[in-house]
């Protein structure tokens, strides 16, 4: 998992975000007035692609590549629009009426493979899991009406709002995310992020990236001597893109340290670490500009 903090930007999401807004208000004063009223599926699904690809192609939860793999990712929400179940609180949520007011809010729409998504057990401890309508949140916050939510304290990590690594540990020779708060224990739990098949993807992507940062480290006295072809590379080995970037990022980023510390003089440590953070704008700039440049050519 890592954090979006982009907005799509298009003519289409623009119009789609104002139908969505509109669609909402109709269900809120439906509701109000006691009357039936249908989610419309068509609506939230219809800028799918533009979800999937401010996810970089791949899940929200996992990181798996779904573009790739050619897949169509199930539009998840992350407060369900109807049904809610909660297995951490006893709390009778048979009345709740899901989080429909945020049925078509972008915030509340993410890519998910269906490994994450779906129901299932997890096959190494048979536990159910799958993040389909559960949504636990500390005891005694449940928002019950539109608007209460901003004082819900979930306990599942929103990708929009989060930074996952303020929550999770890595692993990086048996690919093992590891907890640092209740939040990121409960999420490893409910999406199950340590089943087999992505710590063999994790650890298989962190031997790529060893592989990257161990050639450019071997010619170097110090980081002071990379210029920025080589600085790119290693930037472009740890881009959100990239399947588990979160993890690979976290490996370079720690060899990087490591570096800076053990191999490198005082001096030049503050101008290797002046030339990472302009050559990490730089990065940032290009995946902006890059992404205005997918918008204007009518990709989506
Ligand atoms: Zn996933």
């Amino acid at each position: 998992m890592i954090r979006i903090r982009n907005e799509p930007s298009s003519a289409k999401w623009d119009s789609w975000k104002a139908k969505g807004q509109r669609k909402a208000a109709e269900h809120i004063a439906d509701h109000r007035a006691g009357r039936e009223f249908k989610i419309d599926a068509d609506l939230y699904k219809a800028c799918r692609n533009e979800i999937l690809e401010n996810f970089h192609g791949k899940c929200g939860y996992c990181e798996s590549l779904i573009a790739v793999q050619n897949h169509v990712p199930d539009v998840e929400h992350y407060r369900p629009k109807g049904r809610i179940r909660d297995h951490l609180n006893s709390e009778d949520l048979d009345k709740h009426p899901g989080y429909f007011w945020l049925a078509y809010e972008w915030r509340n729409l993410l890519p998910s493979c269906p490994a994450c998504n779906r129901p299932g057990k997890a096959i190494a401890t048979g536990k159910t899991v799958g993040k389909h309508d559960l949504f636990p949140v500390a005891s005694g916050t449940r928002a019950w009406k539109p608007g209460h939510e901003t004082r819900e304290e979930p306990l599942l990590l929103n990708p929009y709002i989060d930074d996952p690594a303020d929550h999770f540990t890595f692993d990086y020779d048996t690919g093992v995310i590891g907890a640092k708060t209740d939040r990121g224990e409960e999420t490893i739990r409910l999406l199950d992020l340590n089943r087999d098949a992505l710590l063999s993807e994790r650890v298989a992507h962190v031997t790529q990236a060893r592989y990257i940062v161990g050639q450019l480290f071997r010619e170097l006295q110090d980081l002071s001597g990379l210029d920025d072809r080589r600085w790119n590379e290693v930037l472009q080995a740890k881009h959100p893109e990239k399947s588990y970037s979160a993890f690979r990022a976290a490996y370079i980023d720690r060899v990087i340290a490591r570096f800076q510390r053990f191999r490198t003089p005082a001096k030049a440590n503050s101008r290797a670490r002046h030339n990472s953070e302009e050559a990490n704008r730089a990065a940032q700039r290009a995946v902006g500009s890059r992404g205005r440049k997918k918008k204007a050519s009518g990709r989506n």
